[in-house]
């Protein structure tokens, strides 16, 4: 067996913990002589499973006793129509920045219910920028401010939190969650498909304050229905229970490395890393504003694109895999979640030193 690093922006690398833990309690979980996979969800072993991985998250996260957490299905796509949905709550604007590829998709989504005002858009840099919070154009009367804290392709994230006052700030936290400390209580509602940084996809992560709860629209799907979620505890059907499960691991394995203080710090190391890697050659570019370039989701181009496809052959040969850009962008994307050791992203600075070296 040879395991990679994979640099792969989702679904993406998991703890090898994790998974080896997984593999352990494949056939038999407990005691109880099946896998996960095969147990009801209404059944005592599942239930404390769950119950486990909310408690862990909770700690995790300092989650206030005021929110409610929900383990959904649907990704985080279908919670760009659920949060209209949910959150309009008989107003018809809602505000939302544009920073990019998944902030334009949360817009064209959310304009099927409601009239969307886009506060600030990023547009005129390429969506390399964030745009400065001063000149943002907030609607009188919106039920929300929605925005992207990290954008997975175009590799930009938010280092500070938008003060959104008496309007229910929402963030997709899809691709940055659990990658350091948050102030949950800043927001109103966070929201995460699991396939980035929290575990297998199939499962989506809501953080909802209480109060926003019982206010959807009549059309609205009930397993959408965040209300309907909280009281039936995520289970009002059938819950993707093995994402669950794992999920809970990988939250474990977080308390166990030190919780989300000593993450934050491996992950600032590893991006330093990458990041001082491109911007010490003239071979490396990085287009995105230093003071918005994501701890995630690290986008490079070469000087030479005509070398894009030997770079990741050999990449591949060395055991870095999964580099190639979005196919919007080109070039390269190295996504260094959560479960990417550092010693990955020294492999991946060694290997671009050494092509350089070779092909510059
Ligand atoms: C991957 C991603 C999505 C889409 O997630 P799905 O679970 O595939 O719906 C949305 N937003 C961000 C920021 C993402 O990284």
């Amino acid at each position: 067996m040879t395991r990679v690093y994979n640099f792969s922006a989702g679904p993406a690398v998991l703890p090898e913990p994790v998974l080896e833990r997984a593999r352990e309690d494949m056939l038999d979980w407990n005691g109880t002589g099946m896998s996960v996979m095969e147990m009801s969800h209404r059944g005592k072993a599942f239930v404390s499973i769950a119950n486990q991985a909310e408690q862990d998250l909770r700690d995790l996260l300092q989650i206030p006793a005021n929110y409610k957490v929900l383990f959904l299905q649907g990704g985080a796509t279908g919670q760009f129509a659920a949060i209209p949905m949910n959150l309009l709550r008989g107003k018809t604007r809602v505000d939302y920045v544009n920073t990019g590829a998944w902030s334009k998709k949360a817009i064209a989504e959310a304009k099927k219910y409601a009239d969307v005002n886009v506060v600030a858009t990023a547009a005129d840099s390429h969506f390399t920028t964030i745009p400065a919070f001063d000149g943002w154009q907030r609607g009188s009367d919106a039920a929300y401010l929605h925005y992207t804290p990290n954008e997975t392709i175009g590799g930009v994230e938010f280092h500070w939190i938008p003060e959104s006052g008496d309007v229910p700030l929402v963030a997709d936290m899809s691709s940055n969650i659990l990658s350091g400390p948050l102030d949950v209580s800043r927001f109103g509602l966070i929201y995460a498909g699991a396939q980035k940084n929290i575990g297998p996809a199939g499962l989506t992560l809501v953080i909802v304050r209480d109060d926003l709860l019982g206010g959807a629209m009549a059309s609205t799907p009930s397993i959408f229905d965040y209300q309907v979620q909280a009281e039936a505890e995520s289970m009002s059907n059938t819950p993707p229970t093995y994402a669950w499960y794992l999920a809970g691991l990988v939250f474990q394995w977080l308390k166990e490395i030190g919780g989300l203080k000593v993450m934050d710090e491996i992950n600032r190391r590893k991006a330093e890393k990458l990041y001082k890697a491109i911007d010490n050659s003239a071979f490396y570019t990085n287009p995105v504003d230093v003071a918005a370039r994501s701890r995630m989701n690290v986008p490079f181009t070469l000087a030479d694109p005509e070398l894009d496809g030997l770079f990741l052959k050999e990449a591949e040969q060395a055991g870095l895999t999964t580099l190639k850009g979005h196919r919007s962008v080109g070039g390269m994307r190295a996504s260094i979640y959560n479960a990417m050791p550092e010693a990955g992203v020294d492999a991946l600075v060694e290997f671009m030193v050494d092509f350089e070296q070779r092909k510059a």
